[in-house]
């Protein structure tokens, strides 16, 4: 069976709303995996999408491990433009909504893999950074990390580690590289009962496997995206990874923006969805 797909721009009373807020207010625990998408409405393009900056910059010329460590200055092109993006972006409803819903005992925290720190700006307080975060530079050779200066986005040269004179990169994390807080990350998926699937294409491996890992446990995973996934689909690797065919992960899929859909869903398990 495949996920319920709600479009919200034609139904924006659809029942499954009020279903999937009587799941989040009977969830023991509810977390949040989050994606480029939900910072879209800030302004932040995600990579994915036409112009996006993988348009631009091909992922396997800029955003390497192997490439940074050849050619920084060129990785740099991507660090600054990514930076460019990030800068005085601030969150939206999406954003708000989940830390609403953590302030509120709905939510147990959020795994992302944004590294624009706007879960953190909206006020949410357990938040897993598995890509890192474009806040610090990270010396590859001695792990210093260090603020990011703004000097360093509007220049063009490469940054030198303090301590040791190495190269410098963000604190992100670039294809080659492991995926970041592992345990955290399982932490918050052991015993999760409700996954909030927001704004990701689920392309990116390991982080693209949480929601069948949810999934597997027993969870409901509730989709927020503007179009079907590999989660809704059921076109994804590494579910049934012992045989069986793909199926879907998702439960719904609330296809629309995630700055409407996600309050939509979050005032009904919040209760406030008549107050308005
Ligand atoms: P992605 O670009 O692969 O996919 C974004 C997904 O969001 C798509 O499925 C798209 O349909 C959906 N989307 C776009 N606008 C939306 C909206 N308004 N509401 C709901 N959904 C919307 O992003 P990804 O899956 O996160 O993987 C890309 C990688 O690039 C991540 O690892 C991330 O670290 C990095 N990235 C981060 C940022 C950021 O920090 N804001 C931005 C771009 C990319
Ligand atoms: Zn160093």
């Amino acid at each position: 069976m495949g996920a319920v797909v709600v479009d919200m721009g034609m139904e924006p009373d659809h029942p499954a709303l009020e279903d999937a807020g009587r799941i989040l207010r009977r969830a023991r625990k509810a977390v949040a995996f989050t994606g480029a998408g939900i910072s879209v409405e800030s302004g932040i393009p995600d990579f994915r999408s036409p112009g996006g900056l993988w348009t631009v910059f091909a992922p396997e010329e800029y955003a390497t491990i192997e490439a940074f460590l050849e050619n920084p200055a060129k990785a740099w092109k991507l660090f600054r433009a990514i930076g460019g993006t990030i800068a005085g972006a601030r969150p939206n409803q999406a954003h708000e909504a989940l830390a609403a819903l953590e302030a509120a005992g709905r939510l147990a925290g959020v795994i992302t893999q944004n590294i624009d720190g706007l879960h953190q700006a909206a006020g949410s307080r357990r938040v897993v950074e598995v890509h890192g975060d474009h806040r610090r530079l990270q010396c590859l050779s001695c792990g210093r990390l260090a603020p990011m200066p703004e000097e360093v986005l509007r220049g063009d040269s490469v940054p030198a580690c303090e301590a040791c004179s190495a190269p410098q990169k963000p604190n992100v994390v670039l294809f080659g590289e492991a995926v970041r807080s592992l345990d955290e990350v399982e932490g918050l998926v052991s015993g999760c009962d409700a996954l909030l699937v927001v704004g990701t294409s689920a392309q990116v491996y390991p982080a693209a496997g949480i929601p069948a890992a949810v999934k597997r446990g027993g969870g409901t995973v509730l989709e927020f995206n503007l179009e079907p996934t590999p989660l809704t689909e059921g076109d994804f690797q590494g579910f049934f990874r012992g045989g069986g065919p793909p199926c879907p992960v998702s439960d719904i899929l609330f296809r629309g923006p995630a700055g409407t859909t996600v309050p939509a869903v979050a005032r009904r398990a919040l209760g406030t969805a008549k107050e308005r």
